[in-house]
């Protein structure tokens, strides 16, 4: 595995040292791989573990994201858009097809490297972080467990290299409760086409996309057993009815969606007919490892930008960040940060080795949006009234760091998936 040919433009590229200048340096310490050395008896390696090509995968796109993406955070967030060389340059290295196998223009890297993408990307912009997390970790997955080999070929080489993806489940009238979705597809007598009618409701990245997987029912008597996952693309009817206006990660799109009438091939289903809220269930799990990355990155880099400067500001005589009020806080949320970080990883791991990780997945999505909070608080008091103003950017963290209480499953509903485990294991 060390030793494997880097596939990835993203891994083979080498930018140029950061360079940006920032009213506060958002610039976190160099990464140090250091060589590991094993007791004589066998044991298994710390959660800190990565192999070769996710190292270089953490260091190429933490460069990225400080220079390509550092110097538009302000402005694509004030727009509300995001910029197109960001998407492009997602695509040109190789983060929009990370699990993607290569004969299909992937980057064909672990489960964890996509993990660790979307954490550097939200060290510096949540926005786009999302934006690769939904591509990644929810549509391109779908289509690569799910869909036949002609839908893989058919879509997902687009999805590496040109065209973004959306995921079409939440509704008006449907968001914790995703199974009483009201959108419908019908067959229609020739038996080749569905004919789909219904809207979708906040969807991310569906300003920019091209491929919608889209949730509806086939047949509406048999409840969340008419659920059916299609594939399909935006010159077949998909109509963005409404931009939606937001609190945080406002360069990541959010729009309403209506489906009027569309005809949809029957070759465009993902899986069974019937199976998809099987679908909706397996990749929410997994996606949540993704939101969960998504926080710890965004912690982060607000704790990053906040203790420069706070090592920097002078008051009575020293910088504030020596105060002993000032360190205790800092080691409370660096400790909160890192435990944030470990659950995350170990609930990608054991994704990765085929282990049950939904209960630990829900608890990496609930403490991480927790911390993320708390850090990107406390960072806009730690820097005083310099964080309080919008061009420092911490303020953009902490609106940020809302939705990861909110989006692929509530906190409540986070916390009822581990409730359920504890029932499972505690009641007899
Ligand atoms: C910015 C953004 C991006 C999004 N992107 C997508 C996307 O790309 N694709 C997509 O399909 N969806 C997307 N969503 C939708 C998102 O997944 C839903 O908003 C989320 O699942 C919550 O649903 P809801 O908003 O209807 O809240 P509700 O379900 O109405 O919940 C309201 C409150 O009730 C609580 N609650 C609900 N049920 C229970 C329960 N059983 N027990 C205890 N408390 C409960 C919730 O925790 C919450 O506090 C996005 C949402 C936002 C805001």
């Amino acid at each position: 595995m060390l030793t494997r040919t880097l596939r990835s433009p993203l891994l083979r590229a080498r930018l140029p040292p950061s360079h940006a200048v920032r009213a506060i340096s958002t610039t976190p310490p160099r990464l140090q791989v250091q060589e590991i050395t094993r007791p004589a008896i066998d044991t298994p390696l710390s959660l800190w573990n990565f192999t070769e090509e996710e190292n270089m995968l953490r260091e190429t796109v933490r460069r990225f994201a400080e220079d390509v993406i550092g110097p538009k955070v302000l402005k694509m967030d004030e727009e509300e858009k995001m910029d197109p060389e960001v998407i492009q340059g997602l695509f040109d290295n190789g983060l929009m097809g990370i699990e993607t196998s290569a004969d299909m223009g992937g980057s064909e890297c672990s489960f964890t490297s996509a993990i660790i993408a979307v954490e550097e990307l939200a060290r510096v912009d949540p926005s786009v972080a999302v934006l690769c997390d939904v591509h990644n970790t929810l549509v391109n997955t779908v289509l690569r467990l799910y869909g036949s080999k002609e839908i893989q070929e058919k879509w997902l080489p687009d999805l590496a290299t040109k065209k973004v993806g959306s995921f079409c489940l939440s509704e008006p009238a449907s968001g914790s409760d995703a199974f009483a979705l009201q959108t419908t597809a019908k067959l229609d007598k020739s038996g080749d086409f569905y004919t789909l009618n219904g809207s979708k409701m906040w969807i991310s990245n569906s300003a920019e996309a091209d491929t919608f997987l889209v949730f509806a029912n086939v047949d509406p008597s048999k409840g969340y057993k008419g659920i059916t996952c299609f594939v399909m693309s935006k010159d077949m009817g998909v109509e963005i009815a409404k931009k939606e206006k937001k609190l945080g990660i406002k360069a990541s799109s959010t729009c309403l969606l209506n489906f009027d009438d569309v005809k949809i091939p029957k070759e465009n289903i993902v899986g069974e007919i019937g199976k998809g809220y099987k679908i909706a269930i397996e990749i929410l799990n997994e996606g949540r490892i993704g939101i969960a990355a998504q926080m710890i990155g965004l912690a982060q880099g607000a704790f990053d930008k906040s203790l420069t400067y706070a090592y920097q500001r002078k008051q009575f005589g020293k910088p504030v960040g020596e105060f002993q009020g000032m360190g205790f806080q800092f080691a409370d949320v660096a400790t909160e940060i890192e435990a944030a970080r470990l659950l995350t990883y170990n609930a990608a791991r054991l994704k990765e080795e085929g282990r049950p990780f939904t209960k630990e997945a829900a608890m990496a999505k609930y403490f991480a949006s927790v911390i993320a909070q708390k850090a990107a608080g406390n960072a806009i008091e730690w820097t005083g009234g310099q964080g309080f103003t919008r061009e420092v950017g911490l303020e953009k963290y902490w609106r940020d760091s809302k939705i990861g209480a909110i989006y692929e499953g509530t906190s409540n509903i986070q916390l009822e998936t581990i409730a359920k485990f504890l029932r499972k294991q505690y009641q007899t």
